[in-house]
């Protein structure tokens, strides 16, 4: 694999990954990811109509033995975007070079990029919602017509010289896909939306994991660790390896249930999964605006945090779950929200959505 330019964070995400159940990648966890990827789609567990329908684009490319079709994947943080990227290179035995919206900062740099591709090469742009408009143009034209135009000198003078490109398939990733603007989504021939996963996925995950990393966990642990994981095998993972560090620290040989509830209390993370900023948003629709409805700025503003980590990290996931509903008037707690923070939900808490 090379490495074009490491994904960079935004602010909002360098704060998420303060949080413990952030499911962005931590600073100093991208290794241990790394080792926790499965590199065939076999072992890519849970999500099987995508898995079926991916395993039959890429046997036919195989077949007619040209590079497939560009692929997005698009879903929340952490539900393996990256991972099944990996596993699509893996699978055609092909290089993937890895990028990121953020890291192009002209299109220039996505030109270079592009004209040093080798035939058959995965090109992974993660975030890819957020390229600059002029590499966006540019990615157009490279992902259709397999062609960039070179910019030569500057000024009246310039010229653009064509440059023909072998053929490569682009894997975006993104977390907002209502952002791409619609030519370039158009240019995808097969998109996957990755959703969370069930709670009997996610366990047998962290079994894998546990597997993976040496860990033994009693029966029922693995459970428990689910259901606490927000349906998102990035948490899972970290979870799992927080509660290893409970093990090691309290000579144990094995982790049983108990011990899982133990050590994620003591990481604030409740028995629905929420963290201190998930009942901090309930917290303030419910105490400071009667239960909503309230705008998403109001609503960061009270929790003091950026407003895209509240929509695309707590939100969708609380949504999911039924704590949360998104009107066009604002965000309104519902009565599940009113009853998990221990209150007793006001009368007309159902008329509001
Ligand atoms: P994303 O790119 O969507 O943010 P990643 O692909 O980086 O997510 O996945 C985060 C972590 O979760 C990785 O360590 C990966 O190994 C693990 N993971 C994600 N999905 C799966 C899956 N379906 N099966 C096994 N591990 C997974």
């Amino acid at each position: 694999m090379v490495e074009t330019n490491g994904p960079q964070s935004n602010r909002g995400a360098d704060e998420q990954s303060l949080r413990m159940i952030s499911s962005e990648p931590i600073g100093n966890e991208p290794v241990s990811d790394e080792e926790l990827r499965p590199r065939a789609l076999e072992g890519f567990i849970g999500q099987p109509l995508l898995k079926a329908q991916l395993q039959l684009f890429l046997d036919a490319a195989r077949k007619r033995d040209v590079p497939p079709d560009h692929i997005l994947l698009a879903g929340p943080p952490g539900l393996g975007k990256t991972t099944l990227a990996m596993i699509v290179a893996n699978e055609l035995q092909v290089p993937i070079r890895v990028t990121s919206g953020p890291a192009i900062q002209h299109a220039g740099d996505l030109a270079s990029i592009l004209s040093s591709l080798d035939e058959g090469e995965v090109l992974f742009i993660d975030e890819i919602h957020r390229l600059p408009r002029p590499a966006e143009e540019l990615l157009y034209i490279a992902m259709e017509d397999f062609r960039v135009d070179v910019m030569v000198g500057k000024g009246p003078g310039a010229s653009s010289i064509p440059l023909t490109l072998p053929r490569f398939t682009v894997i975006g990733a993104t977390t907002r896909e209502g952002m791409l603007p619609s030519p370039l989504r158009a240019r995808f021939g097969f998109t996957a939306h990755l959703d969370f996963y069930p709670h009997e996925e996610l366990e047998r995950l962290i079994e894998r994991s546990a597997g993976v990393l040496g860990i033994n966990l009693a029966s029922g642990s693995a459970r428990q660790l689910s259901l606490r994981s927000r349906g998102t095998p990035r948490i899972a993972n970290r979870l799992l390896r927080r509660v290893r560090d409970w093990a090691i620290v309290h000579d144990l040989d094995e982790i049983g249930p108990d011990d899982v509830q133990a050590a994620l209390e003591l990481y604030q993370i409740d028995s629905e999964g929420l963290d201190r900023l998930d009942l901090a948003v309930l917290n303030a629709i419910v105490k400071n605006f009667d239960g909503g409805p309230v705008g998403l700025n109001n609503l960061s503003a009270m929790v003091g945090e950026e407003s895209e980590t509240v929509e695309t990290v707590c939100e969708p996931y609380l949504v999911r779950e039924g704590f949360l509903v998104r009107t066009p008037k604002g965000r309104v707690a519902t009565e599940k929200a009113w009853q998990h923070l221990g209150l007793v939900p006001k009368d007309d808490v159902n008329k509001l959505f």
